[in-house]
């Protein structure tokens, strides 16, 4: 059988490249995101409650009525955002197949979706599934800030989305009111779907707050908001996610979710919901989170390798260029199997593999695992 690739230009994504690089050769894993600790054990309970009490058959195409209920309250306290449960929220398994989902339901033959670079390795292949095409705007090293000047000559009749992240992976940075408003006028009168990818909302340091398209209402109207409770719960292992839209978006949204997975997990969506009750199970998250990102840099401090500024996820670049002129992918092989530290190279997210001189580190470990890794760090 003659088979004709419909990604001839993809491989093996680097997450799971380089955590079985890293679990081959016994090195720290600060490459692909995800904790090295476990979620609540409150959550585990809840998760074996409902596992115990019978809820083991499919839950509702949409997600069930309690956890759509609990997004919404979420939705509504962080951003004063108000999405219809019934018709406005789905549940979806994680942020992944959420993106897929809404560039399957909006995307055709011929479109355009605006991509910033460097992006999250899911969105092209995703786009070229459909028979679209992705359109890059460069986040330029350090800042990796839009440049909204660059986007708007990139818009064409042709474009059907775009596509933004924020807090963003892989720099860590974060969009502003000031971005906010720029896409609001960016798309304002246009047909252009907003997709937002914001699995790491609740993870933003230094008493800045996060800058959701649900905080605008004009914006919030042509947008899809996408975020994961693998992030939020430390549960990766779950994938559970949801998306909010208006009701016309959502109505295209379910007509592909119901015939992609149709439902999603239904005793760990119960648990979720209940788990979430608490509101400092989100609200909290970004002093967690804060603390092991301020350890990681305090810890590496004396290292020659120099951070760059991360105002949010649970990711941190550091700059190589004071040791080693190698290509990014080249070092972060090497350092896994050489120095027993594995970590992501920048280089990965961009179409062209731009090599800035920048590897990603994950901090969404334990202490003991940053006390350990900051001396690989600082021995380099
Ligand atoms: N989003 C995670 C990262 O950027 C990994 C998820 C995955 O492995 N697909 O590392």
């Amino acid at each position: 059988m003659q088979i004709n690739s419909k990604l001839p230009n993809v491989g093996t994504t680097i997450f799971t490249v380089m955590s079985a690089l890293a679990r081959e050769h016994n090195a720290i894993n600060l490459s692909q995101g995800f904790p090295d600790f476990d979620c609540s054990p409150k959550l585990m309970e809840l998760a074996n409650k409902y596992i115990r009490s019978g809820f083991n058959q499919y839950a509702p195409m949409p997600g069930t009525q309690a956890l759509r209920e609990r997004i919404a309250e979420i939705l509504s306290t962080c951003y004063g955002a108000s999405y219809h449960p019934e018709t406005e929220i789905t549940v979806t398994a994680g942020a992944t197949q959420a993106i897929y989902t809404a560039l399957a339901a909006f995307v055709g033959s011929g479109d355009e979706v605006i991509v910033f670079e460097p992006a999250y390795d899911c969105y092209v292949p995703a786009i070229e599934l459909q028979g679209g095409k992705a359109v890059y705007s460069q986040l330029n090293a350090p800042e990796f800030a839009i440049n909204w000047a660059d986007v708007r000559s990139k818009i064409t009749s042709r474009t059907k989305a775009i596509i933004i992240n924020s807090p963003h992976n892989p720099s860590g940075t974060t969009l502003s009111q000031a971005d906010i408003a720029e896409l609001e006028r960016l798309v304002a009168g246009t047909n252009i779907l907003v997709i937002s990818d914001e699995v790491y909302e609740h993870m933003v340091f230094d008493g800045q707050s996060h800058q959701s398209v649900a905080m605008s209402k004009t914006l919030a109207a042509q947008s899809i908001l996408v975020s994961s409770f693998g992030k939020t719960v430390h549960t990766t292992g779950w994938k559970i996610g949801y998306v909010a839209a208006p009701k016309e978006i959502m109505v295209e949204f379910r007509k592909v979710h119901q015939f992609l997975v149709f439902v999603v997990n239904h005793p760990l969506q119960l648990a979720l919901a209940d788990f979430l009750a608490d509101k400092d199970n989100y609200l909290q998250l970004k002093n967690f989170y804060q603390q092991k990102r301020d350890l990681f840099l305090r810890l590496t401090q004396s290292s020659k390798l120099k951070p760059l500024k991360t105002a949010g996820t649970y990711f941190q670049l550091m700059s190589y260029s004071a040791i080693s002129n190698e290509n990014d992918s080249e070092l972060a092989v090497r350092l896994t199997k050489e120095k027993k530290l594995a970590t992501i190279p920048l280089s990965v997210f961009y179409s062209q593999k731009t090599d800035n001189k920048l590897l990603r580190f994950c901090f969404a470990k334990k202490d003991e695992t940053i006390e350990k890794a900051a001396e690989i760090i600082c021995a380099l």
